[in-house]
C-alpha cells in the first residue's frame, strides 16, 4: 500500500516533466463530439490502487473511473460527468486542468486521437529531422 502511494505521487510528479520521444503537432479543431470523453488515458498506466489513492489526493480525479484495459494493458478512463444524450460535459465552466488542455502532447499518450475527432497528429518524420 505504501509503495503504491509513493509510486502514485512519483508518476504524478513525473508526467508534469515527461519527456517527449517524438516530436509531433496536433493539428486541426473541436468538432464537439464528446468521444474524448468517452475512453480516456492517462498520461502514465496507473494500476487500480495507484489510481484510488490519486482519486483521495486529488479530488477531482474522483470523476473518472476505470472502463478497461486494452491490449498492451493500460487502464482506460471513462468520466461520470459526460452527459449520455449530448455526449457533453455537464460542468464545462468547471473541467479540469487536463481536460482544458486537450489535446496537448503530454494527454495524447499513444499519439492517437479518437476516431472522427476533428484534430489529427502530425508526426515528425526521419526526413523532417535531416532538414
Ligand atoms: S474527440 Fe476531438 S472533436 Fe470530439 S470533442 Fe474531443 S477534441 Fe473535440
Ligand atoms: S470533466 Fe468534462 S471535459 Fe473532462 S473528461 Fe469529464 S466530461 Fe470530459
Amino acid at each position: 500500500m505504501i509503495t503504491d502511494f509513493i509510486k502514485s505521487c512519483y508518476y504524478e510528479i513525473l508526467s508534469y516533466f515527461v519527456i517527449e520521444k517524438q516530436e509531433y503537432k496536433i493539428k486541426g479543431e473541436c468538432k464537439k463530439c464528446g468521444k474524448c470523453c468517452e475512453t480516456i488515458y492517462a498520461a502514465y498506466n496507473y494500476s487500480e490502487s495507484e489510481f484510488r489513492i490519486m482519486q483521495k489526493i486529488f479530488p477531482i480525479y474522483k470523476r473518472f473511473y476505470i472502463k478497461g484495459k486494452d491490449e498492451d494493458g493500460n487502464c482506460f478512463f471513462g468520466c461520470k460527468y459526460k452527459d449520455k444524450e449530448t455526449n457533453l460535459c455537464v460542468e464545462y465552466g468547471k473541467r479540469p486542468i487536463m481536460c482544458r488542455r486537450y489535446p496537448q502532447k503530454k494527454l495524447s499518450f499513444y499519439a492517437q486521437m479518437p476516431e472522427g475527432c476533428g484534430y489529427y497528429i502530425e508526426k515528425k518524420k526521419f526526413k523532417d529531422y535531416l532538414k
